[in-house]
């Protein structure tokens, strides 16, 4: 069935109207063929971006030097990408020069592997000249062309073939694995970044088990900071994981001898990442005490981390219950979810002890009423603080 292409047809028809000729390609063939939800939709094209951009309203130029463009039809987006072939890569990283061309079948030789490098036309006719298709049905990740020669164009390939393992469940051919085997030294040239969005979707994958195994088996592993140092392939997490953050918390969980600090140093992580791999660890922590998710967890981990709790705690032990619900639950029956919301505020304690000069005890008296507001030993009320305040916790005065 051939309805979700249907919008990017459209695009592709309004391309070969104006005399050029457009395919879908990629990610998208791939995952059609193979029976999965279609994601993006990616379309190569004889034409320039400037073509394109006078044929579409909508085109947002996102990377005209490589061919690519935006173009919006129908409020969905199309990466609409000119037939190049790529030479020289000489340092390992990027291609020394893109250069267009005219014929489709030059496009799909530089792509990575026979799975990605068939190309559907709007009748829904495949191109494929790599027998790609043969390949899905083979459940088989094969590099187009000599493997050595793709893998020391690029070594990132090696890190995307078993990312597609791990996506997909698929097996990678002999000659491919070997190549992989052999070269595998290659990572140290391309960018920790890079690796870095690879090695997540390695985890996230639902085979992430393979994906692990074959880091290992390969050496890939050996060239991933700070998981070169551990026996990953022992110690296999018991189900997926979502994003950096959770990586990090399960194996500084499982190894006390390396620092959450020197994942987000050495793999080059955000600021947003460390700060959700700080929270998780923390309530992970405190989970792991108590033994149950209790108020003063829930309040201070994020919402948005519920899933990532939860799933943390399945990859760490799998006899676990799903958590998220029981998270959510309770944070519906905390007394308030944020500080503002607490009857008593800094203001107020300031009036009630006028003669104390201000200093670091009004924060640690606000914490002090913010936790036993949280935690159910005083109700959150003006009245009933203000009380608890003066009656039996007077402030040390200096
Ligand atoms: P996903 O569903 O994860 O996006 P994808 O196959 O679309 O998978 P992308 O990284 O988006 O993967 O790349 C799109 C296509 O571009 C690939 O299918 C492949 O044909 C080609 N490609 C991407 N990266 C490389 C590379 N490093 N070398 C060769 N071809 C590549
Ligand atoms: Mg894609």
């Amino acid at each position: 069935n051939l309805e979700v292409f249907k919008p990017a047809f459209e695009v592709i028809q309004k391309i070969e109207e104006a005399g050029g000729e457009a395919y879908i390609v990629g990610g998208a063939v791939r995952d059609y063929l193979s029976g999965r939800p279609v994601n993006d939709i990616d379309i190569a094209t004889s034409e320039t971006p400037e073509q394109i951009q006078e044929i579409f309203e909508k085109v947002i130029p996102v990377g005209i030097e490589h061919g690519t463009v935006i173009v919006r039809h129908r409020s969905i987006s199309y990466e609409v990408t000119t037939y190049r072939v790529e030479e020289g890569y000489e340092d390992y990283r990027h291609p020394d020069e893109v250069t267009f061309v005219r014929d489709i079948n030059l496009d799909l030789a530089r792509r990575d592997f026979t799975i990605n490098a068939i190309a559907m036309s709007r009748s829904g006719k495949l191109i494929d000249p790599y027998n790609g298709h043969d390949a899905i049905r083979n459940q088989s990740i094969e590099a187009v062309g000599m493997p050595e020669e793709r893998f020391e164009e690029d070594p990132l390939r090696m890190m995307r073939a078993v990312r597609f393992a791990s996506q997909l469940s698929f097996q990678i051919e002999k000659k491919t694995e070997e190549a992989l085997n052999q070269l595998s030294h290659l990572l140290e040239h391309i960018s920790v970044e890079r690796v870095a969005v690879e090695t997540e979707k390695i985890f996230r994958g639902p085979d992430y088990a393979l994906g692990v195994e074959l880091l290992h088996t390969t050496g890939l592993k050996n060239h991933l900071p700070i998981l070169k140092d551990l026996d990953i392939h022992k110690n296999v997490p018991e189900s997926s994981l979502y994003g950096w953050h959770e990586i990090i918390a399960y194996y500084v969980s499982q190894y006390p001898q390396i620092s959450a600090e020197d994942f987000m140093k050495l793999w080059k992580l955000s600021k947003d990442t460390k700060k959700k791999t700080e929270q998780l660890l923390l309530a992970y922590k405190r989970y792991k005490k108590d033994k149950k998710v209790n108020a003063w967890l829930v309040y201070q981990l994020d919402e948005e981390l519920f899933p990532s709790f939860s799933r943390l705690s399945s990859a760490l032990d799998s006899e676990e219950e799903d958590l998220n619900e029981a998270l959510t639950r309770r944070k519906q029956q905390l007394p308030i979810q944020e500080k503002k919301e607490l009857s008593f505020q800094a203001s107020d304690l300031l009036q009630l002890l006028s003669d104390l000069p201000k200093g670091p005890w009004i924060s640690e008296w606000m914490s002090k009423i913010e936790h036993h507001v949280v935690t159910g030993k005083i109700e959150n009320d003006y009245e009933i603080i203000k009380e608890w305040v003066r009656e039996w916790n007077p402030p040390a005065r200096n």
